[in-house]
């Protein structure tokens, strides 16, 4: 097994394309065909995490968080982020980041949390913007079966909890080979009509390019009459946040002990308990105010995430609960979710999550 296996499967459902635009998620230090002795998974890639690696043997490293992040114009460890990077390539260890792309997954970081809570039906907070294509594409009848499929299996035609979902309209094309083509049906120099299907079918913008691919080998046309636009629906099922409901209402005051207890908070910052009880809760793991408003709009409860400024707690207007558990606490779990993840495809490789606790903050 190699280290591309892993990155490969991680990346099919967690494409890097859906990262952030500032991201910068994918491996970072390593060579992908390097063969796997194992992995270890945590939040930060710290010194004491690449020693725990080197301690077990591992030479890849899973974070949730990326090591480089800005540009790094020098590697001379001048600082803990040039060491780590010395320390990772002089013991042949690589590190991968998986970090917006599993954010903005309806699997991924905000799915684990939505579980610790209690949350039912979870949903993502604010859906994607300019992810999603119609690709419309014109086939002779006879080709209009093989044509579409081809597009379903390279990713084509998903909506929701739907797949091969597309509309096929009849209609004739028209067109006049000039010398030099080739045409499949026609002649040289006759104007013709054919009975032609136009397909259309919803692609994401990771697939885009593969599904493009795939319809052109399959196409019978020398050329292939398409369109491909740009929609401004929103995905629904790729986004940051995430929002539910809890089966029952509950005290906030309840709520709030057992968010601090589940989530092993050394404290939580909080605004007002203006609702006596809570029921729908909107969250992000990490840094997530940036998305108070979106909670507001679907009347959430209570808001949790991490990273929250003082002046942002105004924002609350006495509209929704914010609740600042911890940028480390929202995400501790993510080790884990991606340790099950791993483990449920892959059987027999040395796989484990860290035992360092990274949080740099501490409570007194
Ligand atoms: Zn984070």
């Amino acid at each position: 097994m190699r280290i591309y296996d892993v990155v490969s499967y991680l990346e099919s459902l967690f494409p890097t394309s859906s990262q952030a635009s500032f991201d910068n998620c994918g491996l970072l230090v390593g060579d992908i065909q390097n063969q796997l002795s194992g992995a270890l998974i945590c939040l930060d890639c710290t010194e004491e995490i690449i020693e725990e690696a080197i301690d077990q043997g591992r030479n890849l490293i899973i974070a949730h968080h990326p090591i480089i992040f800005k540009g790094v114009k020098k590697i001379t460890g001048s600082n803990s982020i040039e060491r780590i990077i010395i320390k990772a390539i002089k013991h042949n260890i690589s590190i991968y980041a998986i970090h917006t792309n599993l954010d903005h997954s309806l699997i991924g970081v905000n799915a684990e949390i939505a579980r610790r809570l209690g949350v039912i039906f979870p949903r993502i907070l604010q859906p994607s913007e300019h992810r999603l294509y119609k690709l419309s594409v014109f086939v002779p009848a006879s080709h209009q079966a093989i044509l579409t499929s081809v597009m379903f299996h390279s990713g084509a035609g998903k909506i929701g909890n739907y797949s091969e979902c597309s509309f096929v309209s009849v209609g004739n094309g028209t067109y006049t080979p000039l010398e030099g083509a080739d045409p499949f049906v026609g002649e040289i120099g006759i104007s013709h009509n054919e009975e032609e299907m136009k397909v259309d079918v919803l692609v994401t913008k990771h697939v885009l390019n593969k599904v493009i691919q795939a319809m052109l080998e399959a196409h019978p046309y020398e050329e292939v009459a398409y369109d491909v636009l740009e929609l401004q629906n929103k995905n629904l099922s790729e986004g940051t946040g995430m929002i539910g409901e809890l089966e029952e209402p509950m005290d906030s005051l309840t709520f709030l002990a057992k968010l601090k207890q589940s989530f092993h908070c050394g404290s939580i910052r909080h605004t007002d308990l203006i609702h006596s009880k809570i029921q729908r809760i909107a969250f992000c793991g990490g840094s997530g105010s940036f998305l108070l408003n979106d909670a507001i709009q679907q009347k959430a409860d209570i808001y949790i995430t991490g990273d929250f400024k003082y002046h942002e707690f105004f924002d609350a207007e006495n509209k929704i609960i914010i609740a600042d558990i911890g940028h480390y606490e929202s995400e501790q779990f993510t080790s884990d979710l991606i340790y099950r993840i791993l483990t449920e495809k892959f059987v027999n490789f040395a796989i484990s999550v860290t035992k360092v606790n990274t949080n740099p903050i501490n409570y007194f």
